[in-house]
């Protein structure tokens, strides 16, 4: 059923308001409450009506995400699912795929992760030699990913792999739906040097695939890769949460539940990011603000992180107002490892040697310490620094492109290690 929105916030805002008011039932399942924010269109607004959405524009589905925050009730997960899997689903899959995997993504009955990066294919990720071969009705898979991001609780992951070794690289990738869980798909935890695990090998061997389960045609998942790949890039921003409509009723124990184990593999991606807003802070109670070089780097710190977010915010005002994405979009991942790093340096001057404790004995029982071993990391996912910088000088400067003599040769004959 469609809710017939407009365009206009206030008007969507109040809609919405009244739609909640007559439909919340805190004693509902999560699932259940989902399926009915689904149903009239307000789960996920800017997915085509036909798919279950409002056909809303980006600032139209932000004013929906305001107006359920507010109101204190759940909307749709935050997962890779809804982040990266959906809108590749909307842009590359045929209908059936749509049809099979969109609303189950939305209610969170499945949890997706991401199948791209191989030992010896990050950077270089056309480079990818896992093995895709057509048998009868179904596609066997071999090979192994790395550093996948919550592979160990997925139930499908977004998988390339090779499936024509004839072409030049970048033209033999296909992209699939793999179904995690059977005997072909081994998933082992990686341990970081932060002590988290949220990282997995995922070892292929003839795990299998239903022939439908690709994205577009066979031979061109580069085009769907690329879709997920500027998804991934632009997810900085992470939602609000406002107060709870009725937080005893059932809907938000399992929304809590569901909440808890989803961050478990992201817990210690603010200390990644530099906790900046920690820096004053931490100064104080050290009693180190009136060092002059301390007062310096947080200062500069800050000021960084202030003009990053603006330029953040005038990104999004120009993409509400329909503008082409402009050089801040690109600038926006790289400015979140420079100021990572320049506020780890930051925490470290302001903790000296206590910043090399461990465990509770530590400035902030740990959490310092962790910022230092955490943040190398937001120079690498997604797309490292140095990637970034290529992309910049390429598209936004318009320098000459980087010389890939291998390019145009069949993959099978581009020299390779091992
Ligand atoms: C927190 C985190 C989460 C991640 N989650 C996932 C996930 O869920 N799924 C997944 O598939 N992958 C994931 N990754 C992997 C990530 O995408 C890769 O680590 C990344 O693309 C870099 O690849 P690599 O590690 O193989 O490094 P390499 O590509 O081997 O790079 C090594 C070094 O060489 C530099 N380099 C390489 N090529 C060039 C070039 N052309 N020009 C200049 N310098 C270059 C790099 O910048 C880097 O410094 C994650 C990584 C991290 C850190």
């Amino acid at each position: 059923m469609s809710s017939g929105a407009s365009g206009d916030p206030e008007e969507i805002r109040g809609r919405l308001e009244r739609w909640i008011d007559a439909s919340w039932d805190p004693d509902l399942s999560l699932l259940q409450w989902r399926r009915r924010l689904l149903d009239a269109g307000w789960a996920c607004p800017s997915w085509p009506p036909e798919w279950g959405g409002l056909g809303l524009s980006a600032a139209s589905a932000e004013t929906v995400t305001e107006t359920l925050s507010d109101a204190g009730v759940p909307g749709a997960p935050e997962s890779v699912g809804m982040h990266l899997a959906v809108p590749t689903l909307l842009e590359h899959a045929s209908d059936d795929l749509k049809a099979r995997f969109l609303r189950p993504s939305a209610t969170g009955e499945i949890v997706w992760c991401q199948l791209f990066s191989e030992p010896g294919a990050g950077s270089d990720l056309a480079g990818l030699t896992t093995r895709a071969e057509l048998d009868g009705d179904q596609w066997l898979i071999t090979g192994q990913k790395v550093w996948n991001t919550g592979a160990l609780q997925a139930d499908y992951g977004l998988l390339l792999a090779r499936s024509d070794w004839d072409v030049p690289k970048h033209r033999g990738i296909s992209y699939f739906v793999l179904p995690m869980r059977q005997v072909g798909v081994e998933v082992r935890p990686l341990r970081q040097m932060n002590g988290h695990t949220s990282f997995n090998e995922v070892f292929l061997d003839g795990a299998v695939i239903p022939r439908a389960n690709v994205l577009g045609e066979p031979g061109e998942g580069w085009r769907s890769a690329l879709t997920t790949l500027a998804h991934e890039r632009r997810l900085a921003a992470t939602r609000r949460t406002g107060s709870r409509r009725d937080p005893d009723g059932r809907v938000w124990r399992e929304a809590l539940t569901e909440q808890l184990a989803a961050s478990e593999p992201h817990k210690w991606y603010p200390q990644r990011a530099g906790r900046v807003d920690l820096l004053v802070e931490r100064a104080l109670a050290a009693g180190r603000t009136s060092d002059p070089l301390v007062r310096q780097e947080v200062a500069r710190v800050l000021a960084a992180a202030r003009s990053a977010k603006w330029t953040a915010q005038r990104a999004a005002a120009a993409r509400a107002l329909g503008r082409a994405p402009g050089p801040e979009g690109s600038l926006g991942k790289l400015a979140t490892s420079v100021i990572a790093r320049a506020a780890s340096r930051a925490h470290s001057l302001i903790a000296g040697a206590s910043g090399m404790l461990s465990g509770t004995d530590a400035p902030l029982e740990g959490t310092i310490t962790e910022i230092f071993v955490s943040v190398p990391g937001q120079s690498i996912a997604g797309g490292t620094d140095e990637i970034q910088r290529n992309i910049l000088a390429e598209r936004v400067l318009g320098l000459p492109k980087e010389v890939a003599p291998e390019k145009d040769l069949p993959f099978r004959l581009v020299p390779r290690n091992g």
